[in-house]
């Protein structure tokens, strides 16, 4: 311990934060005195290394020091991994061209900006056909000079109005980041006014806001400083793949109340956990989101979740590209944590759900460490495509669950299923499983919308008021759904969990 601790001094830029509640849990879960004296220091060491998001902002891209274990074997497994450059995204401070900070506008339209007068020439032919039509749009009629008299609700319509206009014009439909331009525009955060006089948070680089609307912004400037910080390096870098943590627990794991902690823990402050950048970070918090908020929840809810060998987990309302990727994160977080865990199942079911075209099993097949291999532990993984959950109750493929997950569902909104809202059946079969049903949502003010949404239709216990998500995605997106109570939002950022009665 001695060695270590002299260890912890050298490491600079820590934020030194005491989790007593996870010194707590630790003690509880062992038996012997002096496991808990060693626990106890070892813990004491963690918490004075967690390093988080914000410490990492400045630091250059990590390199990942080692392949996963699996990645030797001699053994040819067939495991799919989607490579694909992100796309280019839009934001109205950040250069067209290379998403430096701006310091030149378009003239014609205004919308758009660049770094320098040279990427200014060059972005023109990328830019030009647009350009023409934004003009007009934006200056013909009340344009832009109508969104400060608009509500909340008639700004997002008119914002999505004006990208039909322009795709109708042009014939032809808007790429994402040119939908971007419109959706979130170059004007003033508060009130909304276009004017070429708007300044840019010198800090962040990212918001603007006009003469009368200084103040305001540094509640979120921190959040839109990580957000820049990854965009321009998801341009400069592509996508990375963070090295997760291999650690086999001998014990079961308590979760602390705390990503950073929990990622300081199970590191070992190694040097890759210390000199991980703010965009690997971030994207290890959001491929990590979904099996942690999952054991999180399993913890407050399940009792046996310490011995159970075979665990059934229905993830319902899967979007693929988020939930049903980085499978092999289950692995790690599941198995490794949970030593008494044989089995996982994972059923993603749901009628929006689209898989691409590849061999299911490309799709299902998730790599196992050599440990849990030769051990004959498995993640076993199916898709319910296309299946409503309460027609996937009554099929012959389903199986008890021993939790159910509603990630980021958006109950409240009521718009359904191809015009038709099916969510009451749904949740109506659900709770009729009578297990534990961990509720999120991107912000806090939809939580208690969901909760007020299920209870209409079910009679349901609370188990868990709803509450800030400690696992919740730290990597931002911009907010359009709500944007009048926040511009920046987080998957999984508010958790809840409930359970049938009836
Ligand atoms: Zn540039
Ligand atoms: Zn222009
Ligand atoms: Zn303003
Ligand atoms: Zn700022
Ligand atoms: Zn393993």
């Amino acid at each position: 311990m001695g060695r270590r601790k002299k260890n912890a001094k050298k490491i600079s830029g820590v934020t030194q934060k005491i989790y007593e509640s996870n010194i707590k849990k630790t003690e509880k879960s062992n038996s012997d005195k002096k496991e808990i004296v060693e626990q106890k220091e070892e813990n004491i060491f963690i918490l004075k290394t967690v390093i988080d998001v914000y410490s990492r902002m400045k630091l250059p891209l990590v390199h990942s020091t080692q392949h996963r274990a699996s990645d030797d074997s001699d053994e040819e497994e067939d495991t799919l991994e989607l490579n694909f450059w992100p796309r280019f995204v839009f934001v109205s401070n950040l250069c067209l061209i290379c998403m430096e900070r701006s310091k030149e506008t378009c003239e014609s339209c205004g919308m758009v900006s660049y770094c320098t007068v040279k990427h200014k020439k060059e972005g023109w032919s990328k830019h030009r056909d647009l350009c023409k039509l934004l003009t007009e749009v934006c200056t013909t009629g009340e344009g832009l000079s109508l969104l400060p008299k608009l509500t909340a609700d008639d700004y997002r319509v008119y914002r999505l109005k004006l990208i039909e206009i322009v795709e109708c014009r042009l014939v032809r439909s808007l790429e994402l980041w040119e939908k971007e331009i419109l959706l979130y525009p170059r004007v003033c955060r508060s009130c909304r006014c276009f004017s070429k006089d708007l300044r840019c948070c010198s800090i962040c680089g990212i918001e603007l806001f006009c003469e009368n609307h200084k103040s305001g912004h540094e509640e979120w400037c921190r959040e839109f400083q990580v957000f820049g910080r990854i965009l321009i390096m998801q341009h400069k870098n592509g996508y990375v793949n963070p090295e997760i943590p291999d650690t086999i627990q001998k014990s079961p794991l308590y979760m602390p109340n705390n990503l950073d902690t929990l990622m300081a823990q199970l590191y070992s402050c190694s040097t890759y956990y210390r000199s991980m950048d703010c965009y690997t970070y971030c994207s290890l918090s959001h491929i990590s989101t979904i099996p942690l908020t999952t054991l999180y929840s399993m913890q407050i809810s399940c009792q046996d979740w310490e011995i159970i060998d075979t665990l059934v987990v229905h993830i319902i309302g899967a979007e693929f590209h988020f939930e049903c990727i980085n499978l092999y994160v289950w692995e790690t977080f599941f198995l490794h944590l949970l030593p008494n865990l044989k089995h996982l199942r994972l059923m993603f079911i749901g009628p929006e759900m689209r898989l691409p075209m590849v061999p299911l099993n490309l799709l299902t097949a998730v790599k196992m460490c050599p440990a849990c291999k030769s051990s004959n532990r498995r993640v076993k993984v199916s898709f319910h495509p296309g299946k409503f959950y309460h027609d996937f109750y009554h099929s012959e493929q389903f199986i008890k669950p021993h939790i159910v997950c509603l990630f980021n569902p958006g109950l409240y909104r009521e718009t359904g299923f191809d015009g038709r809202d099916t969510w009451p059946e749904t949740i109506k079969k659900i709770c009729k499983t009578k297990v534990p049903v961990c509720v999120t949502s991107y912000t806090k003010h939809e939580i208690p919308r969901e909760m007020i949404r299920i209870k209409s239709i079910a009679d349901v216990e609370t188990i868990l008021e709803p509450r800030k998500n400690p696992f919740a995605s730290i990597k931002p997106d911009r907010n359009f759904v709500s944007d009048d109570t926040v511009p920046l939002i987080y998957k999984n950022y508010y958790l809840a969990i409930i359970k049938g009665k009836s």
